[in-house]
């Protein structure tokens, strides 16, 4: 008489199967991609929810995926947080420089932007350090916006605390960041940065990259660019 398997065959078969899918992915799963902070309509009218979808499931989600791919080549990624990586990304390949900063970049700009009412103004010190620095929030804006609007192609628009604890305004290529230790980036923490890649607007805006720039501002998140700039000036 032929003895029983403990499971069907199929079964087992299939448990193996999953098995064998799921364990290289949880193996190289080393950063994953966080929910919204908000749901994806929460920035309309000025970021329209399809926009949102699609920059953070897709692509967004790509750059993650695209940086787990890169943990076989340089085990080391796997012990770094994402912010850590990038002051150190002059030993990595472009694969990680590109990835590991779309990454950190978009992590940052989905907290950067909230929905109305949690939006907040700037604090106290910044204020008053942005009127110094630049002449006034309506200054400093304009300057952001050149900034944004200057960027030949894909990159971002960033205002950052130097290593000096100065404001600057800077912007920089592709998923290149502030805080990336290659020469030609003016490194400092970043505590606001937008995105002026054609992904994060081209749908509600098309080529009007400067409508984008100027309607941002009311979606952005001050209580968490405050919160950052007290963090960055200690
Ligand atoms: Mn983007």
């Amino acid at each position: 008489m032929r003895t029983q398997p403990i499971r069907p065959p199929l079964l087992s078969a299939l448990a193996a199967g999953v098995a064998t899918l799921l364990a290289p992915m949880l193996a190289a799963a080393q950063f994953t991609l966080a929910p919204l902070p908000y749901p994806a309509d929460a920035l309309e009218p000025h970021i329209d929810r399809t926009t949102m979808e699609i920059h953070h499931g897709r692509h967004h989600a790509a750059y993650v995926n695209n940086l787990n791919g890169q943990v076989k080549n340089f085990p080391d990624l796997a012990n770094l947080s994402l912010e850590a990586m990038q002051g150190q990304i002059s030993k990595f390949n472009t694969a990680v420089r590109n990835n590991g900063g779309g990454h950190y970049n978009h992590d940052l700009f989905w907290k950067l932007m909230a929905p109305a009412g949690q939006r907040g103004a700037p604090g106290e010190a910044l204020a008053a350090d942005i009127a110094r620095t630049f002449g006034s929030l309506e200054d400093m804006k304009k300057r952001f916006d050149q900034a944004a609007l200057g960027r030949f192609g894909s990159g971002w628009a960033w205002l950052i605390v130097t290593p000096d604890k100065k404001l600057a305004i800077t912007s920089t290529p592709n998923q290149d960041n502030p805080l990336m230790d290659l020469p030609e980036i003016t490194r400092g923490t970043p505590i606001l940065g937008l995105d002026v890649w054609e992904h994060a607007y081209y749908l509600k805006y098309q080529n009007k990259r400067g409508e984008y720039a100027t309607n941002w501002w009311n979606v952005v998140n001050w209580n968490e660019v405050t919160r950052r700039y007290d963090e960055a000036m200690k």
